[in-house]
């Protein structure tokens, strides 16, 4: 099968650390269409990961192919379009922008990759529709719920219609009704077909949901499980 994210000896030292790399000598490969659970300690690199995976951050050494595209041959504009295209990413915080509307937190990366406004609004609109969030187009973050605003990140990060998804913790910050409601989203997404890299504490989470289980420790892979197989994949 051919493999939509291929790691291969990632190292990853940041600057003015010097006792110990963040990722040491990781190599992982991932199918389209899978579920892959990041696990560990906290400090064990997945949030690490998750970023040279998206190209948000640079490995020190080794590859990463995303999509045929090898992250390491890209200038730092080809970089940002590569994010901007292939990759969408959901985090613990939400990370949106407070003095945007809902539809103007989800139309903005479409408007910057080049979409006409008229058609970024129309498919912004057309998310916050399916993930049920349609009558808060106008409200600001400040004015919704944590499970809320994890909805809008969700359209967010899905407005360029990304080969890969990705997600820091997503359920971290919130309360278990709303976590629940945003894992059965991003079931859905993947049972459309939707490749998704989730970073998670929760095992019984890993243990039904993912196809793949990355465990992390000290920036190496303790353990990883997984076949790729659709069969396994149970979100909700
Ligand atoms: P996790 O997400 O598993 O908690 P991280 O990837 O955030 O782990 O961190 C892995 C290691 O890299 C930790 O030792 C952390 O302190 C360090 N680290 C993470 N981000 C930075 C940064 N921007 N600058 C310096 N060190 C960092
Ligand atoms: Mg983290």
């Amino acid at each position: 099968m051919a493999e939509l994210i291929a790691l291969t000896e990632v190292r990853k030292v940041y600057n003015g650390e010097r006792a110990h790399a963040a990722l040491d000598g990781v190599s992982i490969g991932i199918a389209a269409g899978e579920v892959t659970a990041i696990m560990g300690p906290s400090g064990s690199g997945k949030s690490t990961l998750l970023n040279v995976i998206g190209g948000l951050d640079r490995p020190t050494k080794g590859t990463i192919v995303v999509d045929g595209v090898d992250l390491g041959r890209l200038s730092e504009a080809g970089l940002a379009r590569f994010r901007r295209a292939r990759v969408g990413i959901i985090f613990q915080f939400f990370n949106l922008l407070n003095n945007l509307t809902a539809l103007d937190n989800v139309t903005i990366p479409a408007q910057l990759a080049g979409m006409k406004p008229g058609q970024a609004r129309r498919r912004a609109l057309d998310l916050l529709e399916r993930l049920g969030i349609a009558p808060l187009r106008d409200q600001y973050p400040a004015r919704m719920s944590g499970g809320e605003r994890q909805r809008v990140a969700i359209a967010r990060a899905l407005i360029n219609n990304p080969v890969l998804l990705l997600a820091d913790e997503p359920t971290g910050a919130l309360d278990s009704h709303s976590g629940d409601q945003v894992m059965a989203i991003l079931g859905d997404l993947n049972r459309t077909g939707q490749t998704l890299v989730l970073v998670t504490h929760d095992e019984r989470l890993a243990r039904s949901s993912a196809t793949r289980v990355v465990r992390l420790v000290d920036g190496a892979v303790a353990d990883q499980r997984g076949d790729g197989s659709r069969s396994l994949v149970q979100l909700q």
